[in-house]
């Protein structure tokens, strides 16, 4: 074991006040900061004393490299990612690419609070009982896997997160996931379409399966669909866990 050390950093949905007190120590902790552009930008407040080294979309395995390469020179680094770095984030090809180089720096994984669920709170309380999470960017995954997966959730009741809901740029996608889902759901089923949660710029609002596609949804947009007992409330969605009154 060498003296560097890599922090995996979620840094939550954007908002300081929803960043964990750990983020904020490794950050604080962390001579170097590795991570996509954008994220960079949401906690450059809190960079000013370290080096930085921001990148562009699809340079992860770059990024893991960068932060093996600092860490063996003795050096503590923290790698972000938003929300959760074990959500579609990048703890798992930093301990993969660690695994294959026999990495001698400590590695810490620190959790964040991941889009699905601060999404939720915007909407009410969506997510009360089992619930998928499911991303639709067929840029690493097999478009048949994703229409497969979407099926089972659909046909198994799970309340459904959809995770990069228009991958590079595509409208299709959503509208097959929709109609997917809609085999085994009401056209009425409660949808919440949230974007950028809990950070500038906040949007959400409440629609039904049928009409869903509607609505303005990208990249920075998460989308909830009810299983077949949620309704929507004056106070928001809710999905009953069935306790006794
Ligand atoms: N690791 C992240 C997910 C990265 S995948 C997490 O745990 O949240 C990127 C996708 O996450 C986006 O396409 C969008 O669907 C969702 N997302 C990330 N931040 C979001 C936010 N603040 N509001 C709504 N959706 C968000």
């Amino acid at each position: 074991m060498n003296e560097g050390k890599i922090f995996v950093v979620g840094i939550g949905p954007g908002g300081r006040e929803h960043m964990t007190g750990a983020a904020i120590e490794a950050i604080g902790r962390s001579d170097a900061v590795i991570g996509y552009k954008t994220y960079i930008e949401l906690i450059e407040d809190m960079l000013l004393d370290k080096e930085i080294l921001g990148y562009g979309m699809k340079r992860e395995v770059e990024r893991c490299r960068a932060a093996l390469e600092l860490a063996e020179k003795g050096r503590t680094v923290a790698l972000v990612s938003s929300g959760d770095c074990g959500v579609y984030g990048m703890a798992g090809i930093m301990l993969e690419i660690a695994a294959e180089s026999g990495c001698e720096s400590d590695i810490e994984i620190v959790p964040g609070v991941p889009a699905a669920n601060s999404a939720a709170a915007c909407l009410g309380a969506p997510l009360m009982h089992d619930y998928a999470t499911i991303s639709l960017s067929d840029l690493l995954t097999d478009w048949s896997a994703i229409e497969k997966r979407l099926d089972c959730a659909a046909q198994a009741d799970f309340v459904i997160c959809l995770y990069n809901p228009r991958s590079h740029g595509r409208r299709e996608h959503i509208e097959k996931a929709r109609n997917i889902i809609m085999k085994h759901r009401a056209e009425g089923t409660p949808v919440g379409i949230v974007r950028s949660a809990m950070r500038e710029g906040q949007f959400a609002t409440v629609t039904t399966l049928g009409e869903m596609l509607s609505h303005d949804i990208d990249m920075l947009t998460t989308v909830i669909i009810g299983n077949s007992k949620t309704y929507a409330s004056e106070l928001g969605i809710i999905t009953p866990r069935g306790y006794k009154r």
